[in-house]
C-alpha cells in the first residue's frame, strides 16, 4: 500500500459529465464516478502519470511481473478519459512510421523486428482481455487498406510490396474491386489491401476493465489528480500535483498529448485533434447493401487520414484528421467539437456509403493525439534518472501502447528481452519548433495535403510526392 505521509485540504477538479466525452464512455456499462484522488503526499516504487492504454500497461505488466511492487497512478480526470476512451476502435498492427521509411532508417531487421511486434501486441490485447475477463468486444475482422478511386490504387500496390520486401507479406493480400465488394461495398473502391493483423475493440470497456485488473493486482489509482510538473535529482525522482508529491523509485509519464500541457514537455510532442461521427444503428436492409459482415477496420489511403468501424451494435464510426492545430498546442474541450470538421465526416461518410442515405448520425466527438516531430513513437527508461516514458503514437496507440507497457516494464525491472532492443527504445526525435513558426508549419502541411488529396480524387491521377506538404509531412 501506497504510505500516506500527510492529508491537506484543497479543492479538486470539478466532476464532469464523463459520458458525453465519447461513445464509448457513454456505453462503457458504468456510471463512471470517479475513483479516490490522491490523499497526500506518498511515496511509491513506480508512480505513473495517466491511466490510458500506456499508464494501465505498464502497471498490469509491472505487477504481473513483480506482485510485491507499489504502483501507483495519478489521472488528472478518470480512467481511459483520454484518446484511450474515444479512439475509432482500431487495435492495429500498423505503425505511426510506414515499412518502407522504418527499413530507410533503421534497417531491414529492426524494421522488420518491430512490426512483427505490433501483430504480437494485437494478439496479446485480446489474450488479456479473455484472460481478465474484460468485456472489450475484441473481434478479430483484419483492416482494409481501400483504393478509392484511380488515384489511390498505386498507394496500397506500394503499401504491399513495402511488406514484401521485409518478408511480411504472407497473410496480407491485394484485392480487386470485385473481391473488395464482396467485403464491404464502398463507393468507387478499385481494390484494397487487406491485413488480418487488426481488431476492433471497445475502447473504454478496455481501458476501465484494464484499471480493475491493475487494482486487482495490487495497483492504486487516483483519479481527479492531475500532476503539475516533476521533478527528477535528490533522493528520488517524484510527480508533483497541488496536494503533495508522490516519489518513487522510478515515475512514468504516460499522458500523450496532455504532456505538451506539462512546460518541460512542451515542444517533444504536437497535439493534434482527431474527430468521429457515428450513425444509429443501421437497419438489416442497409446492411444487405453495405455488406461489411467481416467488421473489418477500413480505411483509405489518403493523407488526411480517415478511418471507419463497424460497432457491435451495428453502427458505423467514421473519423478523421483535418481538425486544425491550435496555437501553442493548446488543447481544450471545445476544440474536439469542431463543427465543419464533424459536418464534413457526416457528409463523406454518405458519400461512401449511399446506403447511409436517410440515416440519423447520433454522436461526434474527438480527442487530442500527439506527433513527435519525426512520427516515430519513443518507449524509454533513463535508469540514472528514474524517468520512463512512453508516447507519440501519431494516432495509432491502442496495440503500440500494449508493446510499451510490456517494453517500459521490462525496462524499469532490467530484463533484457527483445523487445528492449526494437528502435522505438531510447528514440529521441528532436523537439518541435518555438511557436509561431510550429503553428504556421502545421497549419501549413495540414492544408497542403488536404489540397493534394483533393486534387488526386479530382483527376484521378496519384500524389506525386513532390510537393513541399508531402515532404514536411513525410513519414
Ligand atoms: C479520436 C481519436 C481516434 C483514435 N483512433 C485510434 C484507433 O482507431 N486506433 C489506434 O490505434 N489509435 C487511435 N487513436 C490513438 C490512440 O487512442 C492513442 O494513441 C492511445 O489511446 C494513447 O494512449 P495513452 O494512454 O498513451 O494516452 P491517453 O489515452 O490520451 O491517456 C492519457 C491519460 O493521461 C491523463 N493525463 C494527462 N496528463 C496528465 C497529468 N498532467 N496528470 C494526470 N493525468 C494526466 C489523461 O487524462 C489521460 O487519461 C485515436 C486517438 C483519437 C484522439
Amino acid at each position: 500500500m501506497t504510505r500516506a505521509l500527510s492529508a491537506r485540504q484543497s479543492p479538486r477538479p470539478e466532476h464532469k459529465d464523463y459520458r458525453s466525452y465519447s461513445f464509448w464512455l457513454e456505453t462503457s456499462g458504468e456510471e463512471l464516478l470517479s475513483r479516490p484522488s490522491l490523499p497526500g503526499p506518498a511515496e511509491a516504487d513506480v508512480a505513473i502519470l495517466g491511466a490510458g492504454f500506456t499508464g494501465l500497461w505498464t502497471a498490469y505488466y509491472l505487477l504481473t511481473q513483480e506482485p510485491s511492487l507499489r504502483v501507483v497512478v495519478l489521472e488528472a480526470e478518470i480512467s481511459g478519459f483520454g484518446a484511450s476512451g474515444r479512439n475509432g476502435a482500431w487495435c492495429s498492427s500498423g505503425f505511426p512510421v510506414s515499412p518502407g521509411e522504418l527499413r530507410r532508417r533503421f534497417g531491414r531487421e529492426a524494421a522488420r523486428e518491430l512490426l512483427l511486434e505490433m501483430r504480437s501486441a494485437v494478439d496479446e490485447v485480446g489474450r488479456v482481455a479473455t484472460a481478465e475477463e474484460i468485456d472489450a468486444q475484441y473481434v478479430r475482422g483484419g483492416q482494409l487498406r481501400v483504393a478509392r478511386g484511380p488515384s489511390q490504387l498505386p498507394g496500397i500496390q506500394r503499401a504491399y510490396d513495402s511488406l514484401l520486401e521485409l518478408g511480411l507479406e504472407r497473410s496480407v493480400r491485394l484485392l480487386d474491386a470485385d473481391e473488395t465488394a464482396g467485403r464491404v461495398r464502398i463507393t468507387d473502391a478499385r481494390g484494397a489491401l487487406y491485413n488480418p493483423h487488426c481488431a476492433t475493440i471497445h475502447p473504454a470497456r478496455l481501458a476501465r476493465g484494464l484499471a480493475r485488473a491493475v487494482e486487482r493486482l495490487g495497483g492504486e489509482i487516483f483519479e481527479r489528480t492531475p500532476v503539475t510538473d516533476y521533478e527528477v535529482g535528490g533522493k528520488s525522482p517524484r510527480l508533483v500535483t497541488d496536494w503533495g508529491e508522490v516519489r518513487a523509485r522510478t515515475i512514468v509519464l504516460a499522458g500523450e498529448a496532455y504532456l505538451a500541457r506539462l512546460r518541460k514537455l512542451r515542444r517533444q510532442l504536437l497535439p493534434i485533434y482527431s474527430l468521429i461521427v457515428l450513425t444509429e444503428p443501421l437497419s438489416e436492409e442497409r446492411w444487405a447493401e453495405i455488406g461489411w459482415e467481416g467488421r473489418e477496420c477500413v480505411a483509405s489511403n489518403r493523407y488526411t487520414v480517415d478511418y471507419l468501424s463497424r460497432t457491435e451494435d451495428g453502427r458505423i464510426l467514421f473519423g478523421g484528421r483535418g481538425a486544425p492545430y491550435h496555437y501553442g498546442s493548446r488543447i481544450k474541450d471545445e476544440y474536439e467539437r469542431h463543427q465543419p470538421t464533424h459536418q464534413m465526416l457526416r457528409s463523406t461518410a454518405r458519400d461512401w456509403f449511399s446506403a447511409l442515405e436517410g440515416a440519423r448520425f447520433t454522436h461526434a466527438w474527438g480527442g487530442p493525439l500527439a506527433l513527435p516531430r519525426d512520427w516515430m513513437p519513443t518507449m524509454s527508461y533513463d535508469a540514472s534518472q528514474g524517468v520512463a516514458t512512453a508516447r507519440g503514437y501519431t494516432g495509432q496507440g491502442v496495440a503500440t501502447a500494449n508493446l510499451s507497457g510490456r517494453t517500459l516494464a521490462d525496462l524499469i525491472l532490467g530484463r533484457d528481452t527483445g523487445i528492449t532492443r526494437l528502435p522505438t527504445v531510447n528514440h529521441k526525435p528532436r523537439p518541435w519548433e518555438p511557436e509561431p513558426l510550429r503553428w504556421l508549419g502545421a497549419r501549413y502541411v495540414q492544408r497542403g495535403l488536404m489540397k493534394v488529396d483533393d486534387r488526386a480524387e479530382r483527376t484521378g491521377e496519384p500524389p506525386k510526392g513532390k510537393t513541399l506538404a508531402e515532404w514536411l509531412g513525410k513519414h
